[in-house]
């Protein structure tokens, strides 16, 4: 039986996960990550072997290689039927080319390469997956699926910026992210709903990164992120969307270079600058402080704005679906977001809202014209269906 193995290389870290091509969909066997790699190394596993977690020593946790000589050597302990067919890869920017799931050559991953002053921060990291991965397992077919590819059939309205046209034909677009995940749900919605899924729905991914994206008949209509993971709504330490007079003003009377910008925008804002406590919304909503109370209060009113908005260019809205960390565990968010939006035939149904239940499910009112849901993402098994799909037929025959 043929594997996959995904990839999701962080600056210090490399989550993965192993699944076995058994059937039509990709069974996931075990799941987890190696952390701070280079400095006090760790890696932890859970999935169909005792959980895992121990410390990697020497060159197994110095680097992206070491970390993926780790995981390939659990995978032959717990797994040594294994054969690891193909790696799939999440890279966050494909750029204007990039439309679907690559197998990666030489050329593509120049390309990538090329593509890392798009997404400084998270693209060189990628490669550093890719490259680990290519070392690890020589001649295994590796793909790279990307977090921009979904936002591609997006309008050319919703594409541009209002800048001098020659920087649209230089790159400078509204690139979306958060497209794996954005990819997992609109599948789920439409197996499990597809007559809503045909219609017009806003799916807001509110994890650490938050975006949302605007939907009609599955396909992307617009995003709130731009150019860079930076637009939209606030995030866990992202500003979001911000005047960019306030980014002038910041270089011409404070100093800030690029550098200091980029710390300041991209890890010293959004619900750690302002609460001053944590970016975790755990933590604020545990806090008893005011500032815990308005961080929140700032998150939910970007998000209210951005659901005005998206349903503006949809022309009116059938479903408001929430994922990710914060969408589907907290139910106060939810709850907040949803409130006073009768204007938009958009009733949540609080009991329903307030339970705690797996899979896809609905928390509006059955008198409320918008359906609300909650549906957990799975951007892994994304990227597992890519690979298996650029594996071929017969990477899903069944096991002897
Ligand atoms: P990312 O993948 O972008 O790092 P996640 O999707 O894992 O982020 O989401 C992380 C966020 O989800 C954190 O702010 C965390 O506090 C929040 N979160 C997770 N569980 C809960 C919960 N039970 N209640 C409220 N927030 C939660």
């Amino acid at each position: 039986m043929s594997h996959v193995l995904t990839l999701n290389a962080g600056s210090s870290s490399l989550k993965f996960a192993l699944y076995a091509l058994a059937g039509a969909e990709p069974e996931m066997l075990s799941t987890g990550q190696v952390e701070r790699i280079g400095d006090d190394a760790r890696l932890e596993a859970k999935g169909g072997h005792a959980r895992i977690e121990r410390a990697l020593q020497g060159t197994e946790g110095a680097d992206h290689a070491g970390a993926c000589t780790a995981i390939l050597a659990l995978i032959a302990e717990h797994y040594p039927q294994a054969q690891v067919a193909a790696v799939g890869h999440r890279v966050v920017h494909g750029g204007a080319r990039f439309e679907a799931p690559t197998a990666i050559d030489d050329t593509v991953l120049a390309e990538i390469e090329r593509l890392a002053p798009f997404a400084p921060l998270h693209q060189p990291h990628n490669l550093e997956g890719i490259r680990a991965a290519q070392t690890a397992f020589p001649g295994t077919l590796q793909v790279a699926c990307f977090d921009t590819a979904f936002h591609r059939s997006q309008p050319w309205q919703a594409d541009v910026f209002a800048l001098p046209r020659a920087y649209y034909d230089r790159g400078v677009r509204r690139y979306g992210f958060h497209g794996l995940s954005y990819d997992y749900v609109a599948g789920a919605l439409a197996e499990a709903m597809p007559e809503l899924a045909a219609g017009r729905v806003i799916v807001a991914h509110l994890g650490n990164g938050a975006s949302m994206c605007a939907l009609k008949g599955g396909v992307a209509q617009g995003s709130t992120m731009g150019f860079s993971a930076l637009d939209g709504l606030m995030m866990g330490t992202r500003t979001g969307q911000i005047d960019p007079g306030v980014l002038l003003y910041l270089i011409e009377h404070e100093g800030l270079d690029a550098k200091a910008l980029s710390d300041l925008l991209y890890r010293r804002s959004g619900l750690l600058g302002l609460s001053g406590i944590s970016n975790d919304m755990r933590a604020l909503e545990a806090s008893e402080a005011p500032e815990a109370e308005q961080a929140i209060g700032h998150f939910i009113y970007r998000i209210r704005r951005e659901l005005g908005a998206l349903a503006g260019v949809l022309g009116g809205l059938d479903a408001l679906v929430f994922t990710a960390g914060i969408g589907e565990n907290s139910a106060m968010v939810r709850a907040r977001v949803c409130a006073d939006q009768a204007w938009l035939g958009l009733i949540l149904d609080e009991e329903a809202n307030a339970k705690r239940l797996p899979g896809v499910r609905t928390i509006s009112t059955p008198e409320s014209r918008v359906r609300v849901l909650v549906v957990p993402t799975d951007e892994e098994r994304v990227i597992a269906r890519a690979a298996a799909g650029l594996l071929g037929a017969d990477s899903s025959e069944t096991p002897p």
